[in-house]
């Protein structure tokens, strides 16, 4: 096929090529996934692969009557990335799926060993467990390099300097802002953590907290006790409960699938995928147990009433791109439910969520000091280039924001797609921003009230047009400011 010299029939292809895609990502994730699915859609779509595409949507961006917007280009150059790193991404893949770890004469899949870490109360085997893993995507060093080698290399026949140089330009926000915000909420919550984490430790383990290790506090929040506290069950009957009470449609007029049945080769983690936004989004979820389950699931919702309630008269950058800053906002004040003792006792039926409540706000104190470090480690591994001194690095940063030992093994192989650690971080602080607003004007129970689900059906609508600053102007906000999130902390505990 030629390259379409039309732009509305290139935004076409790439909207069509996208919902194919989400279709045949979703199959996979479902269990229902044919072998092959994804390599034919991109070979029915090679076109949009040109690169002859890049060069013409560059000559046709950044003029007054440009055709293309900044949203299509960067869809089409990441796009052309993840094609370039697509050989390692699957090898790796492969490896994982095929890899088992011998521990004292046990044969464990490597894509069982994280859940196995948190299950195993012997610290001696779950230490094992551990090494062995971490062991074995040690292996994988050479492929995690080669394919950061290829990004780096694709960037420089853009015409960049590099991988690192082309997220700063591209990715569209300031990359050093967000980094100086996030230095200081690591700061500002370190002395909270540290007794967050020194509780957990003595309290859950019988542990000194110095001697902690990071399995250690993987096993820490697996929190089983709660598990007969909100169950797959119990969350679906208060999800029934609370979208009565707001007056929001949990299915969005039938817009939003739930395939929730289990089935062999169904990803165990929930996953939402916009097959056509709005009309067509499916939320997929394994019955599993676990506070981190269900808060999983409720983040998977949170992105799914966003996309089911976005209008259909938003554009397609609206709809599609943009910046998912503001879809993660969405996941996590949906996920947030979970944290609200008002919101468990009224629609989950929790006699005494204070204890539940405490334990998730820790873990959720946990993940974003680890996801800042990460994107700490993460600049500076674009910044730099990789280097084994790098190891260290992301093995000290990472520790210290967690104040247990990381090991250094998982320096690549954590390392986020294009630098995503930045959505998370800034919808982390976007949403408290809009759960602070939601608090201000419909109060504590803000949940309860239909007003705001009013008010979160018209930020819905918009899409993702205008990115997370136009969420922050419409809650009277010049930028995405960090106190509320810092403040949301000092409440908890
Ligand atoms: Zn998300």
């Amino acid at each position: 096929m030629e390259v379409k010299s039309n732009l509305d029939d290139l935004r076409d292809l790439v909207e069509r090529f996208m919902e194919e895609m989400a279709l045949a990502r979703y199959r996979a994730g479902a269990g229902l996934g044919e072998a092959g699915a994804v390599d034919s859609v991109i070979r029915r779509h090679n076109s949009l692969m040109d690169p002859a595409i890049l060069e013409m949507v560059a000559e046709e961006s950044g003029t007054e009557e440009a055709g293309v917007s900044d949203e299509l280009r960067r869809a089409l150059l990441f796009l052309h990335l993840d094609e370039e790193a697509r050989p390692s991404t699957e090898r790796l893949m492969a490896e994982m799926r095929k890899a088992r770890l011998r521990v004292s004469g046990e044969d464990i899949p490597f894509l069982d060993s994280s859940r196995r870490i948190d299950a195993e109360g012997d610290r001696r085997k779950r230490a094992l467990i551990a090494l062995a893993r971490a062991n074995k995507v040690a292996e994988w060093e050479p492929i995690l390099q080669h394919r950061l080698a290829r990004l780096d290399e694709k960037s420089r026949e853009m015409g960049r300097k590099g991988y690192g140089a082309l997220l700063e330009t591209e990715s569209g926000f300031d990359l050093a802002a967000l980094e100086g915000q996030i230095g200081e909420f690591l700061a500002r919550t370190q002395d909270l953590y540290r007794e967050v984490f020194s509780w957990l430790m003595k309290s859950r383990l019988g542990m000194d907290p110095a001697d902690a290790e990071h399995h250690d506090l993987r096993r820490a929040f697996r929190g089983e006790e709660f598990d007969s506290l909100l169950s797959e069950g119990q969350l679906l009957t208060a999800l029934s409960n609370f979208t009565r009470a707001i007056q929001i449609d949990l299915q969005a007029a039938g817009r939003i699938e739930f395939d929730l049945e289990d089935r062999p080769g169904k990803q165990s983690r929930p996953f939402f995928s916009r097959v056509r936004v709005p009309d067509q989004i499916i939320l997929t979820a394994a019955p599993r147990r676990g506070h981190a389950h269900i808060r999983a699931w409720l983040h998977e919702l949170g992105h799914s009433l966003h996309y089911a309630y976005t209008s259909e008269r938003v554009g397609f950058e609206g709809r599609l791109l943009g910046d998912n800053s503001v879809t993660e906002a969405f996941g996590f004040l949906m996920e947030r439910l979970a944290l609200e003792p008002r919101w468990l006792k009224r629609f989950a039926g929790m006699d005494e969520p204070v204890p539940f409540v405490q334990f998730a706000s820790a873990h959720r104190l946990y993940r974003l000091r680890r996801a800042a470090a990460q994107y700490q480690f993460e600049l500076r591994l674009y910044r730099e280039g990789v280097s084994t001194s790098l190891a260290d690095e992301y093995r000290v940063r990472l520790s210290e924001a967690c104040l247990c030992m990381v090991p250094r093994a998982f320096y690549l192989f954590n390392i986020s797609p294009h630098l995503y650690s930045a959505r998370h971080l800034r919808g982390w602080i976007l949403e408290a921003m809009l759960h602070r607003h939601l608090v201000h004007y419909f109060e504590e129970d803000w949940f309860r009230n239909p007003r705001a689900g009013q008010f979160l059906i018209r930020l819905w609508a918009e899409g993702q047009e205008g990115g997370a600053d136009r969420i922050a102007s419409q809650i009277g906000a010049e930028s995405l400011d960090l106190q509320p999130l810092i403040e949301d902390f000092e409440k908890k505990f």
